[in-house]
């Protein structure tokens, strides 16, 4: 679709002066407008931005500051990072990336962590089981059918998704256990990733210790105290 066949399927302002799109809505979500570009679908709105202002950049949303989904009036729409986009979402009640609110109680952090132990072999119903929702939801999870736009916003490449969530918890700072770079979360999620037949050479690389590090907290020849 060309931009003058792009506008043409654009309304004229209405008394908001919001312009609608007025071709198909994407079928799941928020009932954003749906447009071709070169055969790839696109958010309405999106496109709509880049006619006007050229490229988005990498990682960034495109909002409404009308709160309307299916506008395309340039000037209704802004830049904001995803960070703003979930504060936006909580301030209008949803994700105006594209995801409705309610529809999953995730986090983002927990999305990326979803598709890291999926990555690392780890079962869907497992991962169902650790972050407390149904295994169909990870199901569409993993096959980026839900909660896309999150994981299409990921900073990192997939191999460092998870370096990128469990660091916190495993990197202690000013630590009393001299000889250990790991925590109590860490040793927990080791033992737990163990049980789902993670590999020790992943789990080294993952956790930033060495395999005997790993086999010694699997099989609690260190950190016995943590149950
Ligand atoms: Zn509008």
């Amino acid at each position: 679709m060309t931009k003058e066949q792009f506008w043409l399927n654009v309304s004229a302002p209405n008394e908001d002066g919001c312009m609608l799109w007025e071709r198909a809505k994407f079928k799941r979500g928020l009932g954003y407008g749906v447009a071709n570009l070169k055969s790839v679908q696109q958010a309405a709105h999106r496109l709509a931005w880049k006619h006007t202002y050229g490229d988005i950049p990498d990682k960034m949303c495109v909002l409404h500051k009308c709160d309307v989904p299916l506008c395309c009036n340039p000037k209704h729409l802004f830049l904001g990072t995803h960070q703003d986009n979930m504060r936006d979402r909580d301030a209008k009640g949803r994700n105006a990336c594209g995801q409705r609110n309610g529809m999953s109680k995730l986090t983002e952090a927990q999305v990326f962590n979803i598709h890291a132990l999926r990555k690392d072999g780890v079962s869907t119903k497992a991962i169902a089981a650790r972050h407390g929702v149904d295994r169909s939801t990870i199901n569409l999870i993993v096959r980026g059918k839900l909660w896309k736009e999150v994981y299409n916003s990921l900073p990192y490449n997939p191999e460092e998704i998870y370096s990128m969530i469990i660091p916190e918890r495993s990197v202690t700072k000013g630590a009393d256990c001299r000889a250990s770079k790991l925590t109590e979360g860490a040793v927990k999620d080791i033992r737990w990733l163990a049980t789902q037949r993670v590999k020790y050479a992943v789990l080294s690389r993952r956790f930033g210790v060495t395999r005997m590090t790993i086999h010694r907290v699997v099989t609690r020849k260190s950190w016995k105290h943590v149950k």
